[in-house]
């Protein structure tokens, strides 16, 4: 394989380089499932997981499956058909929400704000009035499309007042700016593994609070779909153990060894790293004469959208990126395409050196 597979520096809206302990990780002999060993490393999992999300939920456990899949699990476990469900749409993954929603047979209520923009609470506050019993509100934390972070705490508390649940897709926000859980009062999110927590793609983080779980446990109608049904997945994860499906065990060791790093430097150092690079980056672009799509004070460290000067054709630029300097970046989707793009510094690419090499390309690809 290795001969395969050229150098990249893996710069994009992610997948993001995966740390070589973690690559070791996976490369360890595998467990049976059931074996009391890797329930252990499950369990550990679990803990180091709720570290990162900053919660004590017990239902805290990672779904087989990518980012998506997570979100599918919220939705499938918590809406049943008919169900009134507001979802804040600034971005491609709040439209796939809407999308996934309606699978599920919700009404779906759209909030919109324009990309590049944040959720207002306002708009929120009206829909939430103007529709009256609404079971949950959904918006995307950190915005992989755009760049965008959408502030939470004061939403969290409108939606409460209005007796909802509050759902936040967090793949591209866990272990980059904090989630709070416990603190926003979040009843459900979902992450995934190839962002800031720098594993490769295959898990997606879960955690569901309490009155999360009163819902699961009231519903009238069973769970639509067979392998994302979070009873029988929190039998396989919880004490009793019952097999379930056959759990990715490569993946879990691989979650769990980054997870560990993210414990041993401490979730405090790892978010203050991401804060730190990524405002180098956007002051080193700036710098450079380009101007980036979000305001100040809503902008991702983690992920960056610049706007593309004109003249520089979006292709060429990256193309070139990735043939001289062997760096993936992203570009625009959807109406964006063509006019942004993303650059991640997600997880252990959070650094220096990489800081450091984006702008030296981006000022030699530029001239
Ligand atoms: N939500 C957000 C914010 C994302 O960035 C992504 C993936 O980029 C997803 C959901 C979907 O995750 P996946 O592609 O891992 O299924």
């Amino acid at each position: 394989m290795e001969n395969k597979i050229p150098f990249r520096v893996l710069m994009g809206p992610g997948p993001s380089d995966v740390h070589p302990r973690v690559l070791r990780a996976m490369s360890t002999p595998l467990l049976g499932h059931l074996d009391p060993a890797f329930l252990t490393i499950m369990n550990e999992t679990m803990d180091l997981l709720r570290y990162v999300f900053q919660t004590e939920n017990k239902l805290t456990v990672a779904m087989s499956g990518t980012g998506s899949a997570g979100m599918e699990t919220v939705f499938v476990n918590l809406v049943e058909r008919g169900d009134k469900v507001i979802i804040g749409v600034n971005g491609l993954f709040g439209t796939r929400m809407v999308d996934v929603a309606k699978r599920c047979g919700a009404e779906v209520i759209e909030v919109h704000a324009e990309w590049g923009s944040i959720i207002d609470c306002t708009a929120v506050e009206e829909a939430l009035k103007q529709h009256g019993d609404v079971k949950l509100v959904a918006v995307v934390h950190a915005e992989t499309s755009t760049g965008v972070r959408q502030p939470l705490e004061q939403l969290s508390e409108l939606v409460h007042m209005y007796g909802a649940l509050f759902v936040c897709d967090m793949v591209t926000s866990l272990g980059g700016i904090p989630t709070n859980i416990d603190e926003y009062n979040i009843d459900a999110a979902y992450s995934g593994t190839q962002k800031c927590l720098s594993a490769p793609p295959s898990l997606s983080p879960v955690t569901f609070s309490e009155r999360a779980l009163h819902v699961m446990a009231t519903r009238k109608t069973p769970v639509q779909s067979w392998y994302l049904d979070l009873s029988m997945i929190q039998s396989y994860w919880g004490e009793e153990r019952f097999y379930h499906h056959t759990a990715p065990i490569s993946s879990i060791y691989a979650l769990n060894e980054a997870l560990q790093m993210i414990k041993e430097e401490t979730l405090e150092a790892v978010i203050s790293r991401h804060t730190y690079f990524g405002k180098e980056l956007q002051r080193g672009l700036e710098n450079l004469g380009l101007s980036l799509l979000v305001e100040e004070g809503y902008r991702l460290p983690q992920l960056t959208s610049v706007c593309i000067p004109d003249k520089v054709d979006d292709v060429v630029f990256r193309k070139r990126l990735l043939e001289k300097y062997g760096i993936e970046i992203g570009g625009g989707l959807d109406s964006l395409k063509g006019k942004i793009w993303r650059i991640g510094l997600m997880g252990y690419n959070a650094k220096q050196t990489n800081v450091a090499l984006i702008l030296a390309a981006f000022k030699d690809v530029l001239t």
